[in-house]
């Protein structure tokens, strides 16, 4: 059927969102994972981490050599942070957008930085930004075997 292909196809992408210490500590974990969960995107990955400080340099390495990217790597250590990954079509392009701009004064109202968030140094959530990033920071935060494939029974409701 056509909803077959579509699996196969655009629904088959995947995100990583990651609500930081920011987010936890301002108590917005649960309303984060709601806009998620009632746009319609399936969560399939989930779990709570202190995260260790070799696995925050190689999610950002791109930013190693910045001027924030000391304070940043201690940031993101200083508490648990809340890891998940999503799954849907345009989920990454689309998720980004929920997020709103990397300065919380730059976005919109209704995003998740705008609604939450004032400064760029405590942005309340990290999302990935292409697909070869959400591909390599999915497999740095969760072993294939913590990645759930199940059917959402609503998806002929979510997608035509
Ligand atoms: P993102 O993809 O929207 O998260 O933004 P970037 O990839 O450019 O930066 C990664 C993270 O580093 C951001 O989410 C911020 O937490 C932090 N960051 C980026 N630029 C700055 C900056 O100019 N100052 C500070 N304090 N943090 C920054
Ligand atoms: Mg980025």
């Amino acid at each position: 059927s056509k909803l077959d292909i579509l699996n196969m196809a655009g629904a088959s992408e995947r995100t990583f969102i990651m609500i930081k210490p920011d987010g936890v500590q301002r108590g917005v974990v649960g309303d984060i994972i709601r806009r998620f969960e009632q746009r319609g995107y399936k969560l399939v990955a989930l779990k709570m981490l202190q995260p260790p400080k070799a696995l925050l340099e190689s999610h950002y390495e791109e930013h190693k050599g910045k001027k924030f990217y000391e304070p940043l790597l201690e940031y993101i250590g200083s508490g648990p942070v809340v890891a998940t990954v999503w799954e849907g079509v345009n989920v990454i392009t689309v998720g980004r957008k929920m997020l709103g701009a990397t300065d919380p004064a730059k976005s919109e109202p209704g995003t998740i930085r705008g609604d939450f968030g004032i400064v760029t140094g405590r942005n309340i959530v990290h999302g990935s930004d292409s697909e070869s990033a959400a591909k390599r920071e999915i497999g740095l935060w969760f072993r294939p075997e913590e990645v759930s494939d199940w059917k959402h029974t609503a998806e002929k409701w979510i997608y035509e």
